[in-house]
């Protein structure tokens, strides 16, 4: 049995991000209320408008006067997917948070499945697409991303993509209160929980609209993941640099000797272009990542906000 919980203390706080998604709005919040009405719990849900351009917040307006469970953020402008959720992240009331797209991708239905396996005593559970609905060109950053993370996080996880996930309160409340201005929700979310659990969900098509990750915005996801969460890569890249270094030095003796006993050669100049091509890659990296550790500092120093809301609104005050 969930615990006793008061009326403006649900038990179950639902997120989810919404950036021009006026053709899904309706059928997700009608099947979310079918799904967690028939569930034990009581619940919320929190809709972040991400400065949609399209009906959306009037469509959110109106689900939100005929439902009380529903209680909506407006973004001033478009700050992306984790930002919103961070927003929604501040608003919760429930002792257990789920978050969720609203591209219908993540089927409502899949919520009490993921909140029945943290009853079973995980502090994070995270779905894992089985069957991803996703072009072949969407998967491969997906999978990479994956990877990637497992290692920079310490935590072993087969889709790190997913934003079907359901997460206890403390685990939320520390994600809220460590204020990264750039964060990737999934990984941040494993630093703070002892226990991380992975079920498999139904991944859909999506209903309508269409995907707002380009190919740029899940590259510069990455860069974020990478720089963020650990200075991993800045010591790769050093250790890097001395191997290619010791591999020139190598080579250099190569070309000297060579120059002794064969004498010298003057199509060797091609290859001596291409070595240099390297190093001037190799260079370019470095000052690469040395700016993006640079630009995140100077982003935490100035403390600016994350985001800035617009409007929020609540059945709690007057109806
Ligand atoms: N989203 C958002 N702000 C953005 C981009 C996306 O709030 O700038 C929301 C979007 O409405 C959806 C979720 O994040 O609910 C996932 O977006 P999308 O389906 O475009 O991502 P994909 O499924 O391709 O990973
Ligand atoms: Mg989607």
């Amino acid at each position: 049995m969930p615990p006793a919980v008061t009326q403006n203390q649900p038990y179950l706080s639902v997120v989810i991000p919404v950036f021009n998604e006026e053709d899904n709005l309706v059928e997700l919040h009608a099947r979310l209320s079918v799904t967690l009405n028939a569930s034990p719990w009581s619940w919320e849900v929190i809709y972040v408008d991400d400065g949609s351009k399209d009906a959306s917040w009037e469509l959110l307006c109106r689900i939100q006067g005929q439902d009380p469970h529903a209680r909506l953020v407006r973004f001033n402008r478009n700050y992306g997917q984790h930002m919103a959720i961070f927003a929604g992240f501040e608003k919760v009331r429930g002792q257990v948070v789920v978050t969720l797209d609203a591209d219908l991708q993540n089927p409502p239905e899949e919520v009490p499945k993921l909140v029945a396996k943290l009853e079973e005593g995980f502090d994070v559970v995270s779905g894992w697409r089985q069957e991803r609905h996703d072009s072949v060109l969407r998967k491969i950053p997906t999978w990479l991303v994956a990877k990637v993370t497992s290692r920079v996080v310490g935590v072993q996880l087969k889709d790190y993509g997913c934003m079907l996930r359901a997460y206890r309160r403390e685990v939320v409340d520390a994600m809220s209160a460590s204020h990264e201005s750039s964060s990737y929700i999934p990984a941040l979310a494993n630093l703070y929980a002892s226990s991380v659990g992975e079920i498999p969900v139904a991944h859909a098509e999506r209903a309508a609209g269409r995907s707002k990750y380009g190919i740029l915005k899940l590259i510069k996801l990455n860069f974020d993941l990478m720089t963020g969460f650990s200075v991993l890569p800045i010591q790769m890249v050093s250790v890097l640099g001395v191997l290619i270094a010791l591999v020139g030095l190598g080579f250099g003796l190569f070309l000297i000797i060579r120059r002794l006993v064969v004498g010298p050669e003057v199509e060797g100049v091609f290859t001596l272009f291409a070595i240099l091509f390297v190093f001037v890659g190799l260079q370019i990296l470095v000052v690469g990542l040395m700016g993006e550790y640079l630009g995140r500092i100077y982003r935490e120093v100035r403390h600016r906000p994350r985001f800035v809301v617009r409007e929020t609104r609540d059945s709690e005050a007057g109806s």
